[in-house]
């Protein structure tokens, strides 16, 4: 595995391999990485010919009373499972290296953005579509691999492509989660022995969110209610969300129906914790009872 921390460097490789005819896989994160980064790795592993993921922990998509100083960091740790997971190219540049003069141009998504993240967010999503865009702009044409963890920066993600003619297929994987239902995150690290206990109510949840959409619940208040109030139940958990999206466009549909998210966001302490779960309701069929 190769570790570079130059924007040309990383170009020069990947802009080779392509030349040489392999397909590029990529998987950007933040690093602090666990099974849920794996798994994006190991995909990429299986269907590209080379791998390249980066680590960049991303100042422009931090709010100013956010975690980046606090964000959780080790590098050698990070390195020796990307290299397990079958990473060919490890891009870890400096902040000097990506921003070397403030930015003036930035990527903005309307739409998507603008609810649930975006709404407590304020600036976040921008950060993210910079930093993608930038990313995409020095690894090239590629598919690149995102979690449904954070599934809507994965619409945010695919809707730049889309507008932006970027030259990426996007991949979307599945949430890893702890065998109580926590979804892994780097952020984990920040709960204390009791808050880590208390965390899986984020899941529960959103499970229990589900089903009731699944027994018959069209009512997006009611549904919204109910994981709020298994959520509040929990005394170490601060709501800052709990919602029910349609999946593409992040609107509220009344009555629920079609593909459907259920999205949640939690304060433990210093940690602030997402999940996320869908259910499809099917189109009741013309002429049917
Ligand atoms: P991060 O390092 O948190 O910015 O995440 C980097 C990538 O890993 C993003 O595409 C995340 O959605 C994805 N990811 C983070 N946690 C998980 C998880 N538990 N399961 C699957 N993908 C994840």
């Amino acid at each position: 595995m190769k570790v570079l921390e130059t924007i040309g460097e990383t170009r020069g490789v990947l802009d080779a391999e392509r030349a040489a005819g392999r397909s590029v896989g990529f998987v950007p994160t933040m690093g602090y990485l666990h099974e849920g980064h794996a798994s994006l790795m190991r995909r990429a592993r299986d269907e590209c010919e080379v791998v390249a993921a980066s680590i960049f922990v991303n100042p422009l998509q931090f709010g100013a009373n956010e975690d980046l100083g606090a964000y959780p960091r080790d590098f050698d740790r990070d390195s020796a499972l990307a290299e397990r997971c079958g990473v060919d190219v490890l891009f870890a540049p400096s902040v000097d290296e990506m921003y070397p003069v403030a930015v003036d141009t930035t990527v903005s998504v309307s739409g998507v953005s603008a609810p649930l993240e975006g709404a407590h967010r304020p600036t976040h999503f921008a950060g993210v579509a910079t930093v993608v865009a930038k990313l995409f702009s020095i690894v090239g044409p590629c598919r690149a691999y995102f979690g449904e963890k954070d599934f809507q920066q994965l619409a945010v993600v695919r809707r730049m492509v889309l507008d932006l003619s970027m030259p990426v297929e996007v991949v979307g994987c599945p949430t890893v989660r702890e065998p109580d239902g926590l979804a892994m995150s780097s952020r984990n690290a920040y709960l204390t022995p009791d808050e880590r206990a208390a965390a899986p109510v984020v899941h529960r949840a959103l499970q229990a969110g589900r089903a009731a959409i699944m027994a018959g619940e069209r009512e997006a208040t009611a549904v919204r209610q109910l994981m709020a109030a298994i959520i509040e139940a929990e005394p170490l958990a601060g709501l800052d969300y709990a919602e029910v999206v349609d999946a593409q466009s992040f609107t509220v549909p009344e009555p629920l129906g079609g593909e459907l998210r259920l999205l949640a966001a939690v304060r433990f302490g210093r940690a602030r914790l997402i999940d996320n779960v869908g259910v499809t309701l099917e189109a009741p069929t013309a002429g049917g009872t």
